[in-house]
Parts: C-alpha cells; sequence; structure tokens
C-alpha cells in the first residue's frame, strides 16, 4: 500500500492505554467483531458475576436477597454509574425497563410539564422506535397529542411555540453523525421547547456531558456500547428540575412507598418515580459489570482511540475499496463523527453476509447500509486492517455473489 503504513497503525496496539481492556471480554481468536454498536461483547465479570447471581443470590438467598445482595437499589446504583458517564448528578439517572419505555415516559413526562403544548418532534430518519412511541402516544391521546416528523435538516425551523418536546438521537444509528447537544438544547429551549436525547449510540462511545448542556431528558441502550448483555435493562435521565414531572407508567416500583401497599399512588420524589414495576435484577448484575469497565476507563482516551480507529478505517477503504461501489455516510469531520462507520452499496447485504463468514462482523441496516462498530476497549489497529482486506479481497473476487447470501434473515 501506498498512502497508509499499516506497519505503523499496527505498531499503535503495543502503546495504546485503552488496549490492556482487551483481556477483560471474552472474544473467540480470530473474531474480528464490528457490531458492539449493536450488542456489545461479554466482559469476563459478568460470567462470575451471573453465576453468583444465579446460584448464590438467587438460588441460596432467594427472597431475603432483595436487601441482603442490594437488588432493591441496583436501578439507583447502576443508574448513578451510568450517570458518571454522561454527566449527570447522582441522583438523575435510574437502569430500568427498555429504552423504548422509557422513551414513553420521558415523552409523557415532557408534555405533563407543558400541559398547553401537544407537538411532540423529531426526525423523520430518527431511529424507528423512538418515531413509533410517539405515534403510539399520539394514538390514545385522544387528540390531545400529535406526533411530528420533520427532515433533519428542518428540525430547528420546526420548533415553534406548539411543540412540548423535541426528540432526538444524540448518534445517528446510521451514519454515526454526532448532534450538537448543547447547542440544539439551548435553541429548544429559547421556543420553551424540552428536549430529549436518546443516548443509544453515545454512551460509552463518546464523551457527553448532559449537565453542562443543561439537558431535560435523556434516555438509553444497556446492550450497546456499555456492554450489558442482550435485552439489558436500559436507563433514563431526569434532570433534577424536572424530577415532579407526571410519569403515567405508574406502576409500584414508583411508588414513593412500594411496600405500605397504598390504595393511591404517590410517586416518589426522586429519579425512583421513573421506575414502573420489579427491577430485572439478573439484567442489572450483568450491565453493572459493563459499566463498570468504564469507571476504570478514560473517557477521553477512549474518544481519542475511536476516532484514530475509524481514520484508520476510511483510509483504508479509500485505498482498498475506492472501486467497488461504496458511499460513505458518516462524517469524515472527527468532531461530528460518533464510534461507527457506515457505508452504503446496493449489494450491501450479501456483503456483509460474506463479511461474516470471514470471521469480520458488522451489521446491515436496510435499505442498503453496511455499517461498523467501533469499540476502543476491545479492538486493536490490527483488526481494522484485517477486516478491510478482507472486505477488499470480497469485492475483487465477487465472493459475495451467491445465492445463500441473497436470503434474509430475521435479524440483520
Ligand atoms: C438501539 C436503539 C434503541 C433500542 O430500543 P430498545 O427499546 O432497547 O429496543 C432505541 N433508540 C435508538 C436510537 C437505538 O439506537
Amino acid at each position: 500500500m501506498s498512502s497508509v503504513d499499516l506497519t505503523k497503525i499496527a505498531a499503535r496496539d503495543a502503546e495504546d492505554p485503552p488496549a490492556q481492556f482487551r483481556e477483560q471480554f471474552q472474544l473467540r481468536d480470530g473474531l474480528i467483531y464490528l457490531d458492539g454498536n449493536s450488542l456489545g461483547a461479554l466482559p469476563k465479570a459478568s460470567i462470575t458475576r451471573m453465576a453468583h447471581a444465579v446460584t448464590g443470590e438467587w438460588g441460596e438467598g432467594l427472597i431475603t436477597s432483595w436487601l441482603g445482595a442490594e437488588w432493591v437499589s441496583a436501578p439507583r446504583r447502576v443508574g448513578d454509574k451510568i450517570g458518571a458517564l454522561i454527566g449527570a448528578k447522582p441522583g438523575e439517572v435510574i437502569a430500568a425497563d427498555s429504552t423504548s419505555i422509557n422513551i414513553f415516559k420521558a415523552l409523557a413526562a415532557a408534555l405533563s410539564l407543558r400541559p398547553d403544548r401537544g407537538v411532540i418532534l423529531s426526525e423523520s430518519t430518527n431511529f424507528p422506535t423512538d418515531v413509533y412511541m410517539m405515534q403510539g402516544l399520539e394514538a390514545f391521546s385522544g387528540g390531545r397529542i400529535k406526533s411530528v416528523t420533520v427532515a433533519p435538516e428542518a428540525i430547528m425551523e420546526a420548533l415553534d411555540e406548539t411543540v412540548a418536546a423535541l426528540l432526538l438521537t444524540q448518534v445517528h444509528y446510521k451514519s454515526g453523525l454526532v448532534r450538537d447537544m448543547a447547542e440544539i438544547t439551548r435553541r429548544a429551549h429559547e421556543m420553551g421547547v424540552l428536549v430529549i436525547w436518546d443516548l443509544s449510540h453515545s454512551a460509552g462511545a463518546i464523551e457527553v456531558d448532559l449537565n453542562a448542556a443543561d439537558a431535560d431528558f435523556a434516555i438509553g441502550c444497556g446492550y450497546k456500547f456499555l456492554n450489558g448483555g442482550p435485552g439489558a435493562p436500559a436507563y433514563i435521565y431526569v434532570a433534577e428540575r424536572h424530577q415532579s414531572a407526571v410519569q403515567p407508567l405508574s406502576g409500584w416500583f414508583g411508588h414513593a412507598r412500594p411496600f405500605a401497599f397504598e390504595e393511591e399512588y404517590t410517586p416518589a420524589p426522586g429519579i425512583e418515580r421513573f421506575l414502573c414495576g420489579t427491577p430485572q435484577v439478573l439484567g442489572l448484575a450483568a450491565l453493572e459489570c459493563g459499566v463498570d469497565i468504564f469507571g476504570r476507563a478514560d473517557m477521553a482516551e477512549v474518544r481519542r482511540k475511536s476516532l484514530q480507529l475509524s481514520t484508520v478505517f476510511m483510509e483504508m477503504m479509500d485505498e482498498l475499496c475506492a472501486e467497488f461501489g461504496f458511499s460513505l455516510i458518516s462524517p469524515r469531520d472527527p468532531a461530528l463523527r460518533g464510534s461507527q462507520i457506515a457505508y452504503t452499496h446496493p449489494y450491501g447485504y450479501e456483503i456483509m453476509q460474506a463479511l461474516k463468514e470471514r470471521d469480520v462482523i458488522g451489521d446491515f441496516r436496510a435499505p442498503d447500509v453496511l455499517r461498523f462498530g467501533l469499540t476502543p476497549l476491545y479492538l486493536r489497529f490490527q483488526d481494522i486492517i484485517d477486516a478491510v482486506e478482507r472486505l477488499s479481497d470480497i469485492c475483487k473476487t465477487k465472493a459475495w455473489d451467491k445465492p445463500h447470501y441473497r436470503e434474509r434473515a430475521q435479524v440483520t
């Protein structure tokens, strides 16, 4: 290769500070895992923690573990640890339920704080579940709530005094474009609009400071960059000043005194109000192991390495795959780029299948996007070099052009 010095790039693995974390994850030899933005890798600590949670806490401790093993405080404890990663104060984040459910809670709470406004706004290319949850709220509201989506570039001009809440994903799930959280929040606030930030591709991927941005609400996934495991509990951030908002999923764990078994619902005063039912104890145990790794990592280093990995990826693609019809949809400007790289290609699905067969796992997002997640804690520079070389080889030999690569699976 001419312009990219591979020996020099591969040598970075020896001196890179986040590289020490790789051994804390269980990863099969030979596998190049570029899908940690969809399902993070398994922390070795989760294996022993889960074994203990099941056999010791559940098997032996049984019901006494609610207090004895601190199950009851896990949503708050894990929430605070996630909060430390995203610029929240203690007591502003709680880990519970799924991202979709937390979107519902945040939207409803924001609407309760703007009783004279009925529009909830997002952009048309947002992750589908975000928009589906908005549509659900509209459908059951009997005309009070209107779900509106506009083109991404039209968000600012759509902010007016009819809008109660703006729901945006900070790092776009396909392109990885990073939105300016502080600036958008500021402009929304000028119009009296509350902002809900979806951090599913932000937490554990880029530095986030919710309080510095004066953010109102945020939600996000536990199973992506946070490595919490399949179906891990999600989290919700509610700025202290908004914690008296209405949370209509008023299950007993959001009650001020769940074990008083009172007839009337009295919401808990703080972030516990944003719980609904019984916490997902086993899921929280695994999530805590994933989050704890970030407690030992330096997010500035993680971010720096993430951008280096994506830069190498793009430069190698330019060099090795330029003639094969890929179009980069991720920003070249590092300030605007999250921790993933995406390309469109008319045969993206088939190419991704062929890559997977060669032990390079990324994912495919309909209709034509190949997406590669970059997780600095367990990816090496050498992995990026190998991945792009295999991709180039697949294209050169047209190895993707086989009937069995065309069969669409249920999960892509
Ligand atoms: C992955 C993702 C979700 C997922 O929501 P779940 O309820 O956990 O399935 C939501 N929003 C965004 C932006 C995502 O990337």
